[in-house]
């Protein structure tokens, strides 16, 4: 199953991929945690893509291509993956569609994280990240709102856009994540909702 993960920073995308990588066993490509690898590892991406993430604004799309394009090319991916933080512009979401195709392939789900304002900027507010500072903080949501909220429109045009409610506890938030995808059948055993 191939699913993109959508929603404001400090939505809680990051807590829930992470369950549903395992309940899938497919692999997380979260662009965010690939650039933050880079940047550790010096690699030629890594000094670039700081520059942007400190600032608090998106890495240019031709850099964040080039990465997603080299991960989907790896054996890992060829059952599925889940996008994290990716695609965040329509662009991104226009060449993710190509390379899938060349593939023979395609997206099944993308999972819209629905939580209000307010809520959000107490999330991050106590995450204590380091591009998780006010001002920070405030570029970040502007660039969800002007460039990735569009393409909650797109994926909605090709039926695949799945909202959810990103309130409640991270059991409640998963509930409603597995019976957007349809998979409800728990592994951990805790299926008794
Ligand atoms: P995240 O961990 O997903 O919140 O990403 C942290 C930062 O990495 C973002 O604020 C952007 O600067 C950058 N970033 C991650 N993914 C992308 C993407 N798909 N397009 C552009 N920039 C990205």
């Amino acid at each position: 199953m191939r699913i993109v993960f959508i929603g404001p920073p400090g939505a809680g995308k990051g807590t829930q991929a992470g369950r549903l990588i395992q309940l899938l066993e497919i692999p997380h490509l979260s662009t965010g945690d690939m650039l933050r690898e880079a940047q550790q590892t010096q690699s030629e991406f890594g000094e670039t893509a700081a520059e942007y993430m400190a600032a608090g604004k998106l890495v240019p799309d031709e850099l964040i291509l080039k990465i997603v394009h080299q991960r989907l090319s790896q054996n890992d991916c060829l059952q599925g993956c889940l996008f994290d933080g990716f695609p965040r512009t329509e662009p991104q979401a226009v060449a993710l569609d190509a390379i899938l195709a060349e593939q023979c392939s395609r997206l099944d789900h993308v999972l819209e994280l629905r939580v209000e304002e307010d809520e959000i900027l107490a999330r991050l507010a106590l995450r204590g990240r380091s591009d998780d500072q006010p001002d920070v903080i405030r570029k970040r949501l502007k660039s969800y709102l002007e460039l990735t909220r569009p393409l909650v429109a797109y994926y909605e045009r090709k039926n695949l856009l799945r909202p959810i409610n990103g309130t409640g506890t991270t059991d409640e938030v998963f509930g409603r994540v597995r019976d957007a995808i349809g998979v409800t059948n728990d592994t951990s055993g805790d299926s008794a909702a």
